[in-house]
């Protein structure tokens, strides 16, 4: 109504003034009746089968099948693959509130649930269609596996440094390199692969490196030891090896040579999640703390009552709900078409700082018995750790945002993106 007064102020029309209420509607933080739905029926199986099954999976580090079967057959492993493909075609923003649903449940689940969306982005943003018939179609019809091959033993952050290279003979590509650091590498279907294809290292990034498709069950493609991590250690991390790997042609992901883009354009789509992957650790931070805090006695009242906890509460409460705006905002840029990477990042960022601090404070508030696996908050604190890690690192995407908001700063003279 507001806008409305205001803009009749200045002088604008009737109609013109309809269309800023319109789109002042835009700006409502309220979930949608399906979003409502969506979030609550995920926490539903969160609360009931992830989180009581999370400390066995922990221990064993066994990948958990039975429950990647049941997330598949009520739609929320892959959510996003569109209808068109057999998937549930789920908005970014869904997306969002199934993964912090799970992950409130237990991350390591989660991942082991939600792990193929990483290999699903490039696909979606780069795939022919008789690509992503053939490769979402098998993700959306089974509970199968796939995964996002692109760091190596000696490279991560930079992309740009992977040495697995790929040579056209004929129809055919000739992968032989190592990736490390698979998830979901030992069950894998099919992997999203990037090779150097320009053997020159004066060639720009933008130009040196192909992306693939490749079968699981390809010649040469060997698969590592299961890795043994320091959390989410259900979620299956793998080495693979190529050794004259042979791809077809028509498994070229996007143009030959323009492999990198597509990996790094995955990011933009992924990095939401993962952001809520985090807030829903976060989330479970602040649940048991207030829960245990209410229950456990010190000096004679309920440690609820001291206000040095009470205030590791409320700045948990108070990351975590930021974590949660710019999250949503982020899943909602890539709904709304906008370029993903800025609010991408920060939400990436902060969101894992956000579960890291909740998940340290959350040991701290139950003291003694936070140090321990007979209580969740041990665990918390350990699957915290990777989300400053994986799919870009907190410095990493630190550098993102500087340099968006630098080169913003360049042309326009505003920091404001
Ligand atoms: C459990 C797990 C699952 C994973 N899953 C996958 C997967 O499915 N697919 C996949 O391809 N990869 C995966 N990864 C790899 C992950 O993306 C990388 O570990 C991550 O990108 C960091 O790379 P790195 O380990 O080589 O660290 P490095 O790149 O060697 O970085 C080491 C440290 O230096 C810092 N650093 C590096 N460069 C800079 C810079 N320019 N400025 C400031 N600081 C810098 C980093 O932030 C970090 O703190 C996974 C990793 C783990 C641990």
């Amino acid at each position: 109504m507001l806008s409305r007064v205001v803009a009749q102020s200045a002088g604008l029309t009737r109609s013109a003034t309809t269309v800023l209420a319109t789109q002042s509607r835009q700006m409502s933080f309220d979930l949608s009746d399906t979003q409502k739905e969506i979030q609550a029926t995920t926490l539903k199986f969160a609360k009931e089968v992830l989180a009581p099954n999370a400390a066995k999976f922990d221990e064993t580090g066994e990948f958990p099948w039975e429950i990647v079967r049941q997330a598949h057959s009520l739609g929320l492993m892959n959510p996003q693959i569109p209808e068109k493909y057999g998937g549930p075609g789920m908005s970014n923003l869904e997306c969002a509130l199934v993964v912090e649903a799970l992950a409130y449940g237990c991350s390591g689940l989660q991942i082991a649930i939600m792990g193929p969306s990483l290999a699903v982005a490039p696909v979606y943003i780069a795939g022919t269609e008789e690509q992503k018939k053939k490769y979402l179609g098998a993700l959306a019809a089974e509970p199968i596996i796939a995964s996002y091959c692109v760091s190596e033993p000696g490279t991560g952050s930079d992309v740009a440094g992977v040495k697995t290279k790929c040579e056209k003979k004929g129809d055919e590509y000739i992968i032989n390199g190592s990736k490390m650091w698979i998830t979901g590498g030992g069950h894998a279907k099919w992997f999203f692969v990037l090779a150097r294809s320009d053997p020159d290292p004066k060639t720009p990034a933008g130009k040196a490196f192909t992306a693939f498709i490749v079968d699981g069950d390809t010649p040469g493609l060997t698969r590592g030891k299961k890795e043994k991590n320091l959390g989410q250690r259900c979620s299956d991390t793998r080495a693979i090896n190529f050794e004259d790997v042979r791809v077809p042609a028509s498994n070229v992901l996007g143009a030959p040579g323009a492999g990198f883009k597509v990996a790094m354009e995955a990011f933009d789509m992924t990095r939401p999640g993962v952001a809520a992957g985090a807030l829903g650790v976060a989330w479970r931070c602040l649940d048991e703390s207030a829960k245990y805090a209410l229950e456990r006695k010190a000096f004679g009242t309920v440690i609820a009552n001291h206000q040095a906890v009470q205030f590791m509460l409320a700045d948990m409460a108070v990351n975590l709900e930021l974590s949660r705006l710019v999250t949503y905002k982020a899943a909602l840029d890539l709904d709304n078409g906008v370029k993903g990477s800025y609010n991408a990042s920060i939400a990436k960022l902060f969101a894992s700082d956000t579960a890291n601090v909740a998940a340290t404070n959350a040991v701290q508030i139950f003291g003694g018995n936070g140090f321990n696996s007979e209580y969740p908050v041990e665990k918390l604190m350990r699957d915290a750790k990777i989300y400053q890690i994986y799919e870009g690192t907190s410095q990493i995407q630190r550098i993102v945002i500087s340099r968006m908001l630098l080169g913003h700063f360049a042309q326009t003279g505003s920091s404001r993106l």
